[in-house]
């Protein structure tokens, strides 16, 4: 639709503005709004915006340590992508759409980060792959007062007839904004909730990740509720994953399908890849100090650096198709992921180091079925698993150890990344 006829349509539905929204180095959102008689002016040009937001840490203060914005001059283009603009179900005097930053002169923007995924799916496209991607979005709702919004039990019905309203909601919401949810329950934490959104192509899927936690805290706000994503809001309980499910397929053919031992040799590769990576692939999946706390064993949010077939404890865990469900079902999920990861970044690292498995043709590992947590040291060493890093120089150390990873990212924003750490 061109923008006339677009703007024509927003109107008559009652939207005021539009929303342009990306997401910073520490995952979270940052926006500009206009109004919506400015869009085909938007389009073309999009808004000024500093050179800056690359390098705001999560706290907003701004670190001039990485020397390509190094002062406060400077500025960028916001461009939203006019194809995925949707009035908001839960704040209808708004339309969202996700943005790209590019140059003032219109030319790509090297800390753009939605452009680094979609320059990773072109890189894919090149040697036949695409792939599918889908998040768990895992929170914690509080009332007003700060009492837990629901009491368990976990997985119960009981516990989400306390926030039903604000589960009706998000129901509504979501379908009326384009989201598809797999499935929400009542998680294992107190007051923690669970949205899986449904598998799809890469940009859209970090997209709508994006568009999901918008939608979900206008939820939450029309309900008098506080809603975290905190990757773990309380010490003594389970943490927020937002575990990140991909799988990556060739002329048709998913390359993670295989059986119940595990993927086929493509498949493997793509494991082995992402392992072979983790240290570093985890610094931009899971790359907050509330990410490194919530990285405990026993806690379903994979510590050490493994495999396993449907093993909890795994931050691969292989998810097998089956005649029942589909072969083509078959997928590897992360855990060790979060909100503090940017989504386009999680995305294209994820991709990147698991497919350049697949170039190599890598073997993976055996997988283990168990949690390496419970075992003693000598037994991690003997069969060869390590902790993933606990620490932000850890975490930094393995950043510059994994060449793929810079690729992917470029220079400049890999620098600016590190800094805003
Ligand atoms: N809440 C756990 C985490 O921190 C995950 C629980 C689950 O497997 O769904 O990732
Ligand atoms: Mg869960």
């Amino acid at each position: 639709m061109g923008t006339d006829a677009l703007l024509r349509e927003l109107t008559e539905a009652g939207v005021a503005g539009l929303t342009v929204s990306w997401a910073d180095n520490n995952g979270i959102p940052r926006s500009r709004t206009v109004p919506i008689s400015a869009l085909a002016q938007v389009a073309r040009t999009g808004i000024g915006v500093t050179t800056l937001f690359a390098v705001f840490d999560s706290s907003d203060a701004i670190t001039y340590a990485h020397p390509g914005l190094s002062t406060p001059s400077g500025d960028t283009r916001l461009v939203p992508d006019t194809d995925r603009i949707t009035q908001l179900a839960g704040q209808p005097a708004l339309a969202w759409a996700p943005g790209n930053l590019v140059s003032a002169d219109g030319t790509p923007w090297p800390y753009d980060q939605r452009g680094v995924l979609q320059r990773q799916v072109a890189a894919l496209a090149e040697k036949g792959l695409t792939a599918l991607a889908g998040w768990e979005l895992e929170f914690t709702l509080h009332r007003a007062d700060g009492a837990p919004a629901h009491h368990g039990p976990a997985y119960g019905p009981a516990a989400l007839t306390e926030v039903d309203e604000f589960v009706a909601s998000v129901l509504r919401d979501f379908a009326a904004n384009g989201l598809s949810i797999h499935q929400l329950h009542a998680e294992y934490g107190p007051a923690q909730v669970e949205i899986a959104l449904a598998a799809t192509d890469p940009v859209s899927a970090a997209d709508q990740q994006l568009l999901a936690r918008q939608t979900l805290r206008a939820a939450a706000r029309t309900h008098g509720l506080t809603i975290s994503f905190a990757p773990l809001p309380s010490t003594s309980h389970a943490g927020n994953g937002w575990h990140l499910h991909t799988s990556l397929w060739r002329g048709g053919q998913n390359l993670l399908a295989g059986g119940p031992e595990g993927p086929g040799a493509d498949g493997l590769a793509y494991v082995a890849g992402l392992l072979r990576d983790l240290p570093g692939v985890a610094a931009i999946t899971a790359p907050s100090l509330g990410s490194l706390a919530r990285l405990r064993p026993g806690f379903f949010a994979g510590a050490y650096a493994f495999w396993g077939v449907q093993n909890r404890e795994a931050p691969l865990r292989y998810v097998p198709g089956t005649a029942f469900l589909g072969e083509d079902r078959a997928n590897l999920e992360l855990k060790a992921s979060d909100a503090s990861a940017n989504p386009y970044l999680a995305l294209a690292v994820v991709l990147a180091c698991g497919a350049a498995g697949v170039a190599e043709g890598l073997t993976a590992p055996p997988a283990f079925g168990s949690d390496p947590g419970t075992w003693d040291d000598d037994e991690r060493a003997t069969r060869g698993v390590v902790a993933l890093p606990g620490t932000p120089d850890e975490q930094d150390a393995a950043l510059a150890a994994t060449p793929r990873i810079g690729d992917v990212l470029g220079a400049e924003l890999l620098g600016a990344f590190r800094a805003v750490r």
